[in-house]
């Protein structure tokens, strides 16, 4: 298949859009930029082509879509039981990085939630996709654009790289702003539960709802027999081929850790500044912990670059847990299975 470069940047920006739209409504299957990562998106009302999705990307079938909709009126339309705290956290943090989960209506396919009672949905803070889903009119299922189980994209060149021929087009809207995918927040328990941490941070989600738990599988790999509420959670994710190594202590201690263990093919991801520090073949930045946001907005692109043939082993300094650091430190420990060496 040919796949299309649709850019939004120059003034064919809206003629770019509306092919975009014709697309997802004839059943084809567009990667979309958003302010997380890059979406591979779909109608999410047409089972043949959430189908797709799931083959494109090699995704599991037990891993339900979220779907992604113009505003807060589109809660009413496929949700049932909309809580008050639905519009409140909508009105705060819409368009953005959250992603609500709720009971669902009848009309929401199977295909998208995997059978769950429950449906995922967000409204995306990118004009772009904002824009093709008003043009579409109807909600666009969309996980993230990878091939399943690498880093998420953040750039259509990272979209390109993954599944190109395999999809009708790709929205080129310049680099993702956060880097990480959304933070979703299951609403149809009492209290509200973090399901997934991300840009919008666990302290903003308790300054509106007040109590919020937080599942397991935030923090830590489950054990044998344990099930996520987000089932997406279980699988290992965000891993270039080499083996990831988050080493937890002070600069100091990090660096003599990886000089004295360090091979010929040992990479660092390292902090602003840090570079000199190790004696390693190849050594990143990725970004400065006083700002987490900044961490997130490069992790996966670094992650990337790092997934090379001659580098078999990634040490990596331990991201700062709160805030939007929560959401980086989540998507490194599942990249390093859960390895973390405290130096
Ligand atoms: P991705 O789009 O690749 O970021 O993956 C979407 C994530 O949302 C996965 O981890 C899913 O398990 C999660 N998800 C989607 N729908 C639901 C739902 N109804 N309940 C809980 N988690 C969900
Ligand atoms: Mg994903």
């Amino acid at each position: 298949m040919n796949t299309e470069y649709l850019s939004v940047k120059d003034a064919a920006g809206e003629e770019a859009l509306c092919r975009a739209a014709e697309i997802i409504k004839n059943g084809g299957l567009v990667a979309i930029p958003t302010e997380t990562v890059y979406g591979l998106g779909a109608s999410a009302l047409n089972d043949e082509a959430v189908e797709r999705i799931f083959t494109v990307k090699g995704r599991p079938q037990d891993n339900p879509l979220i779907i992604h909709v113009h505003g807060s009126e589109a809660l009413k339309m496929w949700c049932s039981e909309v809580p008050e705290a639905a519009y409140k956290l909508a009105e705060k943090f819409w368009p953005g990085p959250l992603t609500m989960v709720l009971k669902k209506k009848n009309c929401v396919p199977d295909r998208v939630t995997a059978g769950m009672d429950t449906v995922a949905v967000r409204c995306p803070d990118h004009p772009a996709t904002l824009r093709i889903i008003e043009l579409a009119g109807v909600p666009i299922a969309a996980p993230s654009a990878n091939i399943s189980g690498k880093p998420s994209p953040t750039s259509a060149e990272h979209v390109r790289h993954d599944i190109d021929g395999r999809v009708e087009a790709i929205v080129d809207g310049g680099e993702c702003r956060v880097g990480l995918e959304s933070t979703i927040i299951d609403l149809s328990v009492t209290p509200p539960r973090l399901l997934r941490p991300g840009g919008v941070s666990l302290e903003q989600l308790r300054d509106i709802l007040g109590e919020v738990d937080v599942d397991a599988a935030v923090y830590r790999r489950l054990e044998a027999g344990e099930r996520p509420k987000a089932p997406g959670m279980k699988y290992r994710h965000y891993s270039p081929r080499a083996r990831v190594v988050i080493l937890d202590g002070a600069v100091e201690n990090v660096a003599a850790y990886v000089n004295a263990h360090r091979g010929e093919r040992t990479a660092v991801l390292c902090f602003d500044g840090e570079e000199k520090l190790f004696d390693v073949p190849v050594c990143l930045s990725y970004g400065d912990p006083a700002r987490p946001e900044t961490l997130a907005e490069k992790l996966f692109a670094c992650l990337r670059e790092l997934d090379r043939d001659d580098i078999d082993e990634i040490y990596s300094r331990c991201p700062p847990k709160g805030g939007v650091g929560l959401a980086v430190y989540n998507r490194l420990s599942k990249a390093a299975g859960n390895t973390v060496i405290e130096v």
